[in-house]
């Protein structure tokens, strides 16, 4: 795999980063990660933006124009053949050359990564025609995760969490509300309606969110954005969670609770299939 690393294209075997990189010592590093469908990026202008403000929110330099950003996206998903997959980028706030709390002042340059993730068929994974099974955990995140931060302990240890449980993913709890799932924003479906978290702090700002949220107001579906518990997300018609990387995922059970007949949603199933066609519609 050819990576990008602080300005050059090298072979993942050749990449270095520096040990006292803030990135690497403390998770000061902001990330991104952008599907490609047909050698093409899903959603890129949104990527890039919340980057910007992932970068403002943090008071870091952006490392490279946005037109270079795009450049460089394009060109490793050319240089790696990459059909279907990810393109994931990292910005650090860079080597200072010592360890330290504060921030290197003056400020020293940011780190720049990029890698690809080869997926063929992405679009059309098996698990979205089976769906996904889901536990609840408590949320024990940071209060910002509106700021797209490597800080992946927490959403690591609940992925395992749901491994050892024997499903797909966990949802987040806090004050006994669903916050988001571990990498993904979650929904539930009644009649016609789909409720999911409004936008603060507490969750991250999906990319894939704001897509399926606009589609589904142009198919004619009420959008609730509002709190919801467990219990309700129980008693449900449907779930779903969206990401750049399982797009719409349709989620069937919840802490062991099948939701409806036990097979994925018409609604999700639905938004699955529009996200999908029209993103690809628009990619570049
Ligand atoms: N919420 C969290 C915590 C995430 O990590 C992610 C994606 O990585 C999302 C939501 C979905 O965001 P997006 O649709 O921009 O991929």
């Amino acid at each position: 795999r050819i990576v990008y690393v602080n300005g050059d294209y090298v072979p993942e075997e050749e990449a270095k980063v520096s040990i006292f990189d803030r990135g690497f010592l403390m998770a000061d590093a902001v990330y991104e990660v952008t599907s490609v469908l047909d050698g093409k990026l899903i959603d890129f202008a949104g990527h890039r933006a919340r980057l910007g403000r992932s970068l403002t929110e943090l008071q870091m330099d952006a490392p490279v124009t946005d037109d270079e950003l795009l450049e460089i996206h394009r060109e490793l998903v050319k240089r790696n053949g990459i059909t279907d997959g990810l393109v994931y980028l990292q910005v650090t706030r860079g080597n200072p050359g010592d360890r330290d709390f504060a921030f290197p002042n003056p400020a020293v340059k940011p780190g720049l990564f990029l890698f690809t993730q080869s997926k063929p068929g992405l679009a059309d994974a098996p698990a979205a025609k089976a769906g996904w099974k889901i536990i609840s955990i408590p949320d024990e995140r940071w209060g910002r995760r509106d700021i797209k931060t490597t800080q992946l302990l927490y959403p690591s240890l609940g992925k395992m969490m749901a491994k050892k449980a024997g499903v797909d993913d966990a949802w987040l709890v806090e004050d006994g509300f669903v916050t988001e799932g571990t990498s993904n924003n979650a929904y539930i479906v009644k009649g016609r309606r789909i409720i999911t978290r409004a936008l603060s702090h507490d969750i991250l700002h999906g990319i894939t969110r704001a897509a399926v949220l606009r589609m589904a107001k142009e198919a004619q579906l009420e959008v609730e954005e509002r709190s919801f518990t467990i219990e309700e997300a129980k008693d449900a018609d449907e779930a779903f969670v969206t990401s750049a990387s399982a797009f719409v995922m349709p989620v069937v059970e919840i802490d062991g609770a099948t939701l409806g007949s036990g097979k994925p949603g018409p609604i999700a199933a639905r938004l699955r299939e529009i996200y999908i066609e029209e993103s690809r519609k628009v990619a570049v």
